[in-house]
This record gives structure tokens, sequence and C-alpha cells, in this order.
């Protein structure tokens, strides 16, 4: 049995299942300071015989297992959770092999395993929620540099329409700055869910998003990109992203996915809001075949 959590900004889940993707039981728990959350955490996992755990954690995160600070949550304004040592913490408790990544990072490795990129050996996998994260797997292995990477950051050209700023601390108007979810509410002064029927709203997130995906596509040639999250709830931003996306790039990438079967290269997950569970629990499956 192999354990899993799915640790994001507003709740945590927790799971034991399979290696076969199978999960058993879950609970939820809503993300306090880490003196609330992580004792309900550790209740669960010790009621059962897990093997390996697998982390899938909001960022920014160190997963450069030779750094001093590896496993930390880093430089988050979340109450408590700044330089976190969340892996060290979990470690003390379950001698157990564990391993730490971002949760799209892990919900990329979810949907190649069991989702819509299996058999593919590349995918990416974003979020549009409230920020933007993108996490990928190639030729098999997580993306990983110098640390994970924070696509959700990239430039994009304005809409010379759009007077928003982008909520964004760091760069004003980034993908997330313009796209996330706060922005949708920020430039229409209503919450997103509300505007479902307002196609104005939608093409000018599918003008963004689609400049974000642009630079993805150019720079990783993934096989499959996944997008999920709050804001993708929203299914008719996928026919607008694959008509931008293919008006962007302008026939340069000329190949089937993009030109003839896009409906198909850019799709909502295939295993829905379990992507990230999934995915932390082929973390722990790559934790506990690492330690053979
Ligand atoms: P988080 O990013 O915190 O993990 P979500 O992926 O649910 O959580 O993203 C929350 C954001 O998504 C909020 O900004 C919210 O307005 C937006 N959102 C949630 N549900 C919908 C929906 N059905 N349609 C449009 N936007 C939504
Ligand atoms: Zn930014």
């Amino acid at each position: 049995m192999l354990g899993a959590i799915e640790a994001g900004g507003t709740k945590f889940v927790c799971a034991v299942g399979t290696s076969d993707g199978e999960i058993i039981e879950r609970i939820q728990v809503e993300t306090g300071t880490p003196e609330e959350t992580i004792p309900k955490v550790i209740a669960f996992f010790k009621k059962h015989p897990i093997q390996a755990l697998g982390i899938g954690s909001f960022g920014p995160i160190d997963i450069d297992k030779t750094s001093e600070t590896y496993g930390n949550i880093t430089s988050t304004p979340k109450p408590g959770w700044g330089d976190y040592p969340f892996v060290r913490t979990m470690q003390e408790v379950f001698p157990i092999p564990i391993e730490f990544n971002t949760d799209v990072n892990g919900a990329a490795l979810g949907e190649l395993m069991h989702g819509a990129a299996q058999g593919l050996d590349s995918c990416l996998y974003i979020t549009v929620g409230t920020g933007i994260g993108a996490g990928a797997v190639f030729q098999g292995q997580l993306l990983q540099g110098m640390s994970h990477p924070e696509m959700g950051h990239v430039p994009v050209r304005r809409h010379p329409d759009d007077t928003y700023e982008g909520f964004c601390p760091y760069h004003g108007d980034c993908a997330e700055g313009m796209a996330a979810g706060p922005a949708i509410e920020g430039r229409w002064n209503e919450k997103a869910v509300n505007l479902a029927d307002q196609s104005e709203v939608w093409t000018l997130e599918a003008y963004y998003l689609a400049q974000a995906l642009v630079q993805y596509i150019l720079i990783l040639s993934p096989k499959k990109i996944i997008m999920g999250g709050g804001v993708m709830k929203q299914a008719q931003i996928f026919e607008l992203i694959h008509t931008q996306v293919q008006t962007l790039l302008n026939g340069y990438v000329a190949l089937p996915q993009i030109t003839a079967h896009i409906h198909e290269y850019i799709v909502p997950p295939a295993l829905g809001d379990n992507a990230g569970i999934v995915g932390a629990l082929m973390l722990a499956k790559k934790a506990l075949e690492e330690s053979h």
C-alpha cells in the first residue's frame, strides 16, 4: 500500500492506494497552519501500513535532493508554511521512501501513467486556478533543472483593449497575473463562475492562455497538453484556445497534432479532479521503485 498527499493552498487531500493508481481510502483536510494541518495528515497515514509516500505540493518548494533545505516549502506567504520542512517532518514519523515534487509535476505524472497521456513519454499538465502552474514529464522523467519550472509566470502580450493591470506581485501582467482566476475576477468585478455566458470573458482568457501554451509548445514540444484547475471547468475555453493556438503558430509547427487534431492535443485531465492525488500516488510508486 502507498500513501499520497496532494498539498494545496486551500486543502490537503490524503489517500492510500495501489501502484496501479487505485485509491482505497481518502480524506480531505483544510489547509490551516502546519500545526493545525499536519497532525491530521499524520493520524490518517498511521492507520495504514504504507510502504512509501508521495507528496505533490503547492510551491515554491525545494526539490533538489543535494540541497540542505531539500523537502522544504520555501518562500510562500501562507502563514506558517514559509521554510516549512515538509519532507523532514513526514520522514521522522514514517521512515519509508518519500518522493516530493510540485502538485503539477505530480499531476503530469498521474496523467501520463493513468490519464490522458497514457502510452506517451511526454506531457505537460497546466492548472489554471488561483494561480497558473505547469508540470511536465519528458522521456518518462519529471522535468527538473535548478528547481521545478515556474511556467505560469511567462510574459504575455497585452490585448490592446485590456486595461486590467494584472495581479502578479512580481510581474504584474505575466500569464498568471492576467489569466488566473483572480485576474478574471479583478478585471470583470465578478466571480469567474458567474461569467459563464459572457463570451468576451472567455475569448480574452483564451487569448492569454494560448500565448502561454505557444511558448510551451515551441520550447518543450510536449506530446500532449492537459489543462485542469477551477477556471478550466469552463469547458467552452478549450475550443477558443485551440483556435488561438493555431492562429498564433500560423502553420509553423506543421504537425497533425496542431493543424488537424488539436482538440485531441490540448485536453482536460482524463483523471478529472483526481489528477493531483493519483499523481502523488505515482510519486510514491517512484519512491518505492528507486529505493530497491
Ligand atoms: P486552487 O488553484 O486554489 O487549487 P482551483 O483550481 O479550484 O483551486 O481554482 C480556484 C479559482 O478557479 C478561483 O479563482 C475560482 O474563481 C476559479 N473557479 C473555480 N471554479 C470555477 C468555475 N466553475 N468556472 C470558472 N472559474 C472557476
Ligand atoms: Zn508573475
